[in-house]
C-alpha cells in the first residue's frame, strides 16, 4: 500500500512525487516511457520554472548539463521590434530551454533522490474502484506480467491523453478550438537569443538549447494544417523568410542537424481537476496551445502548489478534498489567465498587441515588465500599473 502513486513522470508527475516523498510519503512513480526519450517540446523554462528548479536544489543539474543560459530576449512584430529580459525571481537572472531527454530524466532522479520508488516502462493500463473511490492502479511490468497496486491517492501526472481522466471521466470544464499546427526542428550555425518574430498568420520563435545547438520553430494557423503536411520544409522555410528575413540570412549559414518535428494536435482545456482517490496535474488538468511555452513552467507550479495544499492532510478524508478543493481553485486564478493569454497569441492576430507594444519603445522598464508576465515574474494586473496606464492614454 503507498500513500500517493503517480503516474507519468516528465514535468508534472516527477515534481510531484519528489515533493510528496520530501513530506515523507511513501510514493510510487509509474512510467510507459524508458528515459532518457525525448518528446515534442520548445523546452523552454520561463524564470517561474527555473525558480521551482533551484528550490528544489535541481537547477545546478540543468546548468552543468550544457543548456546554454539566456539573459536576452527580442520580440519583433509589424512596425515594433523590443528587447530586454524578464526581471529576477529569487535573485535569477538567467533561463534555460534544456533538451527534454536532459531535463526529465534530471527531474525523475531527483525523485528517487527524494525516496521515490520510480519504474520505467510499466503502462498503467486501468484504475482500480472500490465503490466510487479510486484506490489502486493496474499496470504492465517491463517483464509482461499485469500488477496492481493501492494508494490513498492517484495522480495522473500522464499528460493530454491522460488515462486517469479517461477512466474517472473528467470531463473539460473549460475548452476552445484547436489554433496552430508548429513545426520545429535544431541547427547548428546560427547563434541566437531567445527571439520571437511575428506576422499575422505567423508565429516565429527560437531558442538556444543543449550542444550549441537553436531551436528554430515555426507557428501555422490550424487551419493550415493539412496543405502544410502534405510540405513541410518549404513552408517552414517560407516562414522565417517572409516572418524574420535577418533570422533566415542567419539560417543560411547554418545547417539543420535534425528532421522536421511537429504536431497540429494541440487541445485547449482545463479538466475537472480531481475527485475521490484521484487528481490531474500538468498537461492532464489543463493543456493549451504551445505557442507562449508555458506548459513546463506550470506543471512545475501545480506540483508545488498540489503537495504544498495537501502537506500532512492525505489521510484526513475532509481536510483532502478541502485542499483538492482549493488546488482547483489556484488554476483557476494564474493558469486560466496564462491559458488566456496563450489564446490571445496562438490567434495569430499581432495588431492589438504591437500597437501596445510601440508604445512601450524607449521604456525599458515597462519592455522588462511585459517580458515578465510570461516569465511569471509579473502579473498581468501589476503591468497594467498606473503608470504605464498613462502612457498607454497618452499614446
Ligand atoms: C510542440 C510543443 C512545444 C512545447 N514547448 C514548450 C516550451 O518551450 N516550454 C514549455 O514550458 N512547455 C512547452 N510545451 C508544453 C510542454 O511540453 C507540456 O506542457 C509538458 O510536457 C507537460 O508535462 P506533463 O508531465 O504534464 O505531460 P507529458 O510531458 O505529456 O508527460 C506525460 C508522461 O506520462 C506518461 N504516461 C502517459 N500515459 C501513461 C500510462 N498509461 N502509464 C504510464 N505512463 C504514462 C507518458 O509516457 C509521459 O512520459 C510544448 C508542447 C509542444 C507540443
Amino acid at each position: 500500500m503507498y500513500d500517493v502513486i503517480v503516474i507519468g513522470a516528465r514535468c508534472a508527475g516527477s515534481p510531484t512525487a519528489m515533493l510528496f516523498a520530501r513530506q515523507g510519503y511513501r510514493v510510487l512513480l509509474l512510467e510507459k516511457a524508458r528515459f532518457p526519450q525525448d518528446t515534442l517540446s520548445s523546452h523552454y523554462l520561463h524564470m517561474q520554472g527555473v525558480a521551482l528548479l533551484n528550490r528544489w536544489g535541481l537547477l545546478d543539474r540543468i546548468r552543468d548539463s550544457g543548456a546554454q543560459p539566456i539573459t536576452h530576449q527580442v520580440y519583433q512584430g509589424p512596425g515594433v521590434r523590443i528587447e530586454g529580459f524578464s526581471l529576477p525571481i529569487d535573485g535569477l537572472t538567467t533561463t534555460y530551454a534544456p533538451r527534454r531527454y536532459v531535463l526529465d530524466p534530471i527531474l525523475a532522479e531527483g525523485a528517487v533522490a527524494a525516496g521515490v520508488e520510480f519504474r520505467q516502462g510499466c503502462a498503467v493500463k486501468d484504475l482500480v474502484f472500490e465503490d466510487d473511490r479510486v484506490v489502486g492502479v493496474r499496470y504492465a511490468t517491463p517483464g509482461g506480467t499485469e500488477t496492481t497496486d493501492r494508494a490513498r491517492l492517484v495522480v495522473g501526472a500522464d499528460g493530454m491523453r491522460s488515462l486517469v481522466a479517461r477512466k474517472t471521466g473528467a470531463e473539460n470544464v473549460i475548452e476552445h478550438p484547436r489554433m496552430t499546427t508548429t513545426y520545429y526542428s535544431y541547427w547548428s550555425g546560427v547563434p541566437a537569443d531567445f527571439e520571437l518574430y511575428e506576422r499575422p498568420g505567423r508565429w516565429i520563435g527560437v531558442l538556444p538549447t543543449n550542444d550549441d545547438l537553436t531551436l528554430l520553430m515555426t507557428y501555422f494557423p490550424q487551419a493550415d494544417y493539412n496543405d502544410i503536411r502534405k510540405n513541410v520544409e518549404p513552408a517552414y522555410l517560407e516562414a522565417f523568410r517572409s516572418t524574420a528575413p535577418e533570422l533566415y540570412e542567419r539560417m543560411r549559414s547554418g545547417r539543420r542537424e535534425e528532421q522536421l518535428y511537429g504536431t497540429g494536435h494541440q487541445e485547449n482545456y482545463f479538466r475537472r481537476a480531481y475527485g475521490p482517490g484521484w487528481v490531474l496535474v500538468g498537461d492532464a488538468v489543463n493543456h493549451k496551445d504551445s505557442i507562449t511555452a508555458r506548459g513546463i513552467t506550470e506543471a512545475f507550479v501545480q506540483a508545488q502548489s498540489l503537495t504544498d495544499l495537501i502537506g500532512d492532510r492525505l489521510h484526513d478524508d475532509a481536510a483532502l478534498r478541502s485542499a483538492l478543493r482549493r488546488y482547483e481553485n489556484e488554476l483557476g486564478n494564474e493558469a486560466l489567465n496564462h491559458y488566456q493569454g496563450a489564446l490571445n497569441v496562438a490567434e495569430l492576430k499581432p495588431e492589438g498587441r504591437t500597437e501596445m507594444l510601440r508604445k512601450l519603445v524607449g521604456h525599458q522598464e515597462h519592455i522588462d515588465r511585459y517580458f515578465s508576465t510570461l516569465s511569471g515574474a509579473c502579473s498581468i494586473d501589476d503591468f497594467y500599473n498606473d503608470e504605464l496606464l498613462t502612457l498607454l492614454d497618452q499614446g
